[in-house]
């Protein structure tokens, strides 16, 4: 065997070694401080052999490894980093193929062109949107809200790519009071600024109110961005976009959309109902690597108005080769020149599922979303504190106890989840009261493996309960 041939073989062992044990464990046994241990060590002078390499990578990062990959981890919002998409990806960095241009990477831009239509085809958004292969949705936030900054100046007059912003006219942006913290990032990367926002108010699920909106309409002229939410990063919840978009359009908003997850509602007959409307926004984020199940990293900026979404993120030299009519640089609809080739481990999860597979992995997180929920609720002390219409869970325990005694004993319990590894979930801070997590976004999370996590935590609750009463 050649040794770039045992080298890569080495490599997939590892790889599929961790995979295949990773399910077992749900906590690393590290953390960054023995990972820093692991790897600290002054600049080597002399290398070492290329085999030796990866083995000490795999034995030294192992510890401190997450199984984000496995069906009971719960933690933020996190895809499975799918097989397909991984061996896609594997192939994706020995191609090496740098994927700014056409000229550079023929297949890369093709497969890029496919998959982006087969994403609209998908998601159920307008055909004639173009698609940027981000790092994630918060570089597609940023990417959209480029397009949308450009656009809504260009009408009055103002040329933002070419000019900047000093002196130009104010642009008021509107946004839902629990939009994510990444949006107010890209405003922030963007010159608007995270606090120069008009916050609309939400209700306890974190719903931009519409009855809010004729009355900050009215208050406004000039050019104006509205941050609308699909999948709200606790509860799940969407905005009303059937009563919200009309208003904001015949006000000649740009109406930009946080999808991150929630976009992919619109791939299933069960869910869709709750991102009705969504189609009638100007530009959506979302990611590939969590409800897709790509690895890392992968996002998607989308925009109806494929001219704005390339007047603001174009690159252009004498040296790189322009892309001609049905050609596409995959470059001018992304901040970055050369990057991984992003569309390839996209098609790979795409043509594996198939339409109806992605239907039936969306329905599978939100039934056993569900299952929990149910399971949960039945717990005396238990509650569940959102309405579980999609994959997010907000949990609370101890309910029956004044609020600073349920604050603790909710954290107490997330520790004791934590520390017995059967499953994977974080605590937040939800209007104010601590809460314990549950984001259900793994294509491996059965009916089973949901009542098993839901036992643990039941069983995790009871113990730090009993601790409580034996105090
Ligand atoms: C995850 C998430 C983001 C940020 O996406 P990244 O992929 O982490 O960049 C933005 N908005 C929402 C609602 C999210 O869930």
């Amino acid at each position: 065997m050649s040794a770039i041939a045992t080298l890569f073989q080495e490599a997939a062992r590892l790889a599929a070694g961790f995979r295949e044990t990773a399910f077992a464990r749900h906590m690393p046994s590290g953390n960054y401080a023995t990972s820093l241990a692991v790897f600290d060590e002054p600049l080597p002078g002399a290398g070492s052999d290329m085999l030796e390499v990866i083995r000490q990578l795999a034995v030294g990062a192992e510890p401190g490894l997450h199984a984000t990959t496995g069906p009971r981890f719960f933690g933020w919002v996190i895809g499975g980093s799918h097989p397909v998409g991984v061996a896609a990806d594997f192939l994706t960095s020995a191609w090496g193929q740098n994927a700014g241009n056409h000229v550079a990477a023929p297949a890369a831009a093709a497969v890029e062109t496919i998959a982006a239509r087969w994403l609209l085809d998908l998601l159920k958004l307008p055909a004639e949107s173009s698609v940027g292969f981000v790092t994630g949705a918060t570089v597609a936030n940023f990417t959209c809200l480029a397009a949308a900054r450009g656009e809504v100046l260009r009408k009055v007059g103002w040329n933002a790519d070419a000019d900047g912003l000093f002196g130009a006219p104010a642009i008021t942006v509107l946004i839902g009071d629990d939009a994510h913290t990444t949006v107010f990032s890209a405003l922030q990367f963007l010159g608007l600024g995270h606090d120069r926002v008009l916050r609309l108010p939400t209700d306890a699920m974190g719903r931009t109110d519409p009855a809010a909106l004729p009355g900050a309409l009215d208050a406004i002229t000039g050019p104006l961005i509205a941050v609308l939410q699909a999948g709200q990063i606790n509860t799940g919840a969407f905005d009303d976009f059937d009563r919200l978009i009309p208003p904001l359009k015949a006000k000649g908003a740009w109406v930009h959309v946080d999808g991150a997850f929630g976009l992919w509602a619109q791939a299933s007959a069960k869910v869709r109902h709750l991102s009705r409307g969504i189609d009638g926004a100007d530009s959506w984020a979302t990611d590939g690597h969590k409800w897709l199940q790509t690895p890392y990293d992968c996002g998607y900026a989308i925009v109806r108005d494929e001219l704005a979404h390339r007047r603001a993120m174009t690159i252009a030299a004498s040296y790189l080769p322009l892309a001609g009519e049905g050609e596409r640089d995959p470059s001018h609809y992304v901040p970055e020149l050369s990057r991984r080739a992003r569309g390839f481990a996209t098609w790979a999860m795409l043509k594996h599922f198939g339409r109806n597979g992605i239907e039936a992995l969306i329905d599978q997180c939100c039934a056993s979303a569900r299952l929990m929920a149910d399971r949960l609720a039945r717990e005396p002390g238990i509650a569940i504190l959102n309405e579980v219409a999609l994959n997010q869970l907000v949990v609370r325990f101890a309910v029956d106890r004044p609020d600073d005694e349920s604050n603790a004993m909710t954290r107490k319990a997330i520790e004791k989840i934590q520390s017995e590894g059967i499953l994977f979930a974080g605590g937040a801070k939800w209007r104010g009261r601590d809460v314990l997590r549950l984001s259900v976004t793994n294509f491996q999370t059965t009916a089973d493996q949901a009542e098993l996590a839901a036992e643990s935590i039941i069983t995790a609750f009871r113990s730090v309960s009993n601790d409580a009463l034996l105090r």
